[in-house]
């Protein structure tokens, strides 16, 4: 069977299998979605039928635990109305009575990869909403895995120590404490624990940090598992958006010198709403660096300044997620926060192998801080997963021992700043405005400036719902809001599916993202030509 050439990557064998499949103009044959998705002809048969003949009927919740209990302001409602609205309404049946309140806090709205990650898969859309790699980490990280699985020694292939494997405490212990943190001695049986990816951790030092109605200071736009563990922990998050000022180094005219450069250090710690934020009921100050979404790295001005306040909060810890750590654009550095005088004590610093590696699927990532935090977490990790995969962990003691002697970072650093020249060149060509990244691997873009489109709940989409597409679940909160119709409607219009930069704002801030989106790019380089190539219909749409 020929292929489109317009759109290699759609993978058409099941249209085509079930007689949904068209033509392309190149003589190639690509499925509905992917004739919608490069601008073909239609045809007589729409994705939406496609789809609606593919997918069996899935569960879905109830719509008023979508409506009432998932939004913000169920969490401040007390929980004995809240159930007592629920039972009234009798539509939960008897085993409401069973759900723990921070679960209510929780939410039960469906999240927004739950929309945008099976949509994308739907469409055959280019999936840039989701952060991971999509080529193979090196031969050598493969070869560590490989070496591992295949030593058949039980300290290999049994439970580890749940601190950690000694092999990957003492690697991390070495590299860290020389590299990371200039020369401190870190024990590896006092200042590392080994957890289930940094999102283990994170969860972790959020569970044992946190009381019920403790507060936990978040930068936004967050990173949204962060929110989830506060809940879980029946604490109560506190937002302070970062604000955007543009100093006036930054109006460096991009490409076509029609506008002015925005770059993520012109998102800025607003200093003021940060110290009302931190009061006697605050625990924990979430920080990210380099920040995902916004791709800031945190300067050592900005870091000292943090210090001083955390300094006047004795009660307060920090909980420093720097799994980007390596992935700095032009040389920049990258500060641990535990590296400030006096605040390796009041620091817990995360990482992950999954980030440096790229091997997002291994799940294997670290702590490092003071033993008196270290040894509570490792108390409670005992009791959550015991231990975290020994292979893998062995694997990682390999790659970071051979990351070092290859000096393999500056590698990584330099393959995802070509990547992301290579999006923000794709992004300006057609008309959006890339909030260019330090460092991470997204990218968010403005679409404000943008003629041809209006923020409406696509038609198509909802053709789709109601169990049609295997897993799509959308919130109904979301249907007005322009970020999330922009997104919905560059999946369909173009092919392409970013991440609507909302989700990762509470409620009372989401319309600070109403005209901004998020895109990963660490994808192959003919991903991203691909997308170019796809994002040429935006351009002719908006008359560019
Ligand atoms: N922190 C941030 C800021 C992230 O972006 C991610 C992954 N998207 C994680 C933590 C989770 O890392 P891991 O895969 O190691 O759990």
């Amino acid at each position: 069977m020929k292929r489109c050439v317009h759109a290699p990557d759609i993978r058409v064998s099941e249209a085509v299998e079930r007689g949904y499949a068209q033509s392309c103009s190149c003589g190639g044959t690509l499925g509905d979605a992917g004739a919608r998705a490069i601008g073909a002809s239609s045809g007589a048969l729409g994705v939406a039928a496609v789809l609606m003949r593919a997918s069996p009927r899935v569960h879905r919740t109830p719509r008023y635990v979508r409506e009432h209990s998932g939004r913000e302001a169920a969490c401040h409602r007390s929980w004995q109305s809240s159930l007592a609205e629920l039972q009234t309404r009798g539509s939960m049946g008897p085993t409401v009575a069973t759900i723990p309140r921070k679960l209510v806090a929780l939410g039960a709205k469906p999240s927004v990869w739950l929309e945008f990650t099976p949509l994308a898969a739907a469409l055959r859309a280019v999936n840039l909403g989701q952060g991971f790699p999509d080529w193979e980490p090196p031969a050598w990280v493969a070869g560590a895995a490989k070496n591992a699985v295949a030593d058949l020694a039980p300290e290999t292939q049994q439970y580890a120590r749940s601190r950690g494997h000694p092999r990957l405490l003492e690697t991390i212990a070495d590299v860290y404490g020389r590299l990371r943190f200039h020369g401190r001695r870190l024990d590896p049986n006092r200042n590392v624990l080994v957890t289930n990816g940094a999102s283990g951790a994170i969860y972790l030092a959020i569970s044992c940090l946190v009381d019920d109605g403790d507060e936990v200071v978040v930068f936004e736009p967050t990173f949204d598992i962060y929110m989830g563990a506060i809940r879980l922990a029946g604490g109560i998050p506190r937002c302070v958006p970062l604000v955007w000022r543009a100093p006036p180094r930054a109006k460096v005219a991009n490409e076509d010198a029609t506008e002015p450069a925005s770059c993520a250090a012109d998102w800025c710690i607003d200093w003021e709403a940060l110290r009302e934020a931190i009061g006697p009921r605050t625990r924990v100050l979430m920080l990210n660096t380099p920040h995902n979404p916004l791709g800031k790295v945190l300067t050592r001005k900005e870091l000292e300044q943090l210090a001083e306040l955390v300094h006047a909060h004795p009660q307060v810890t920090v909980v420093s997620d720097e799994v980007y750590e390596n992935i700095v654009f032009e040389g920049r550095e990258h500060i641990s926060f535990g590296t400030l005088p006096h605040m390796f004590d009041r620091c817990v610093s995360i990482f992950s192998a999954g980030k440096n590696f790229s091997v997002t699927g291994w799940k294997i990532g670290w702590m490092i801080g003071p033993e008196e935090l270290i040894q509570r977490f490792h108390a409670a990790q005992q009791f959550v997963v015991f231990s975290v995969c020994t292979p893998m962990q062995v694997a990682v003691a390999e790659c970071l021992a051979e990351a070092e002697r290859r000096h393999y970072f500056r590698e990584l650093a330099a393959l995802y700043q070509e990547r992301r020249d290579q999006l923000v060149a794709t992004l300006r060509q057609s008309g959006l405005d890339p909030i260019v990244p330090q460092g991470g691997y997204f990218v968010v873009a403005n679409f404000g400036k943008l003629p041809g489109f209006t923020n409406q709940f696509p038609a198509a989409l909802s053709a789709l719902e109601g169990g049609r597409v295997p897993g799509l679940e959308i919130d109904d909160a979301t249907r007005h809001r322009a970020d999330y119709n922009f997104a919905r409607w560059l999946s369909f219009e173009c092919g392409v599916t970013p991440i609507p930069l909302s989700a990762f704002f509470c409620e009372r801030h989401a319309d600070r993202a109403n005209t901004l989106v998020r895109f990963a790019f660490c994808k192959q380089s003919q991903v991203l030509e691909e997308v170019s190539r796809r994002l040429q219909r935006f351009r002719d749409i908006s008359g560019r």
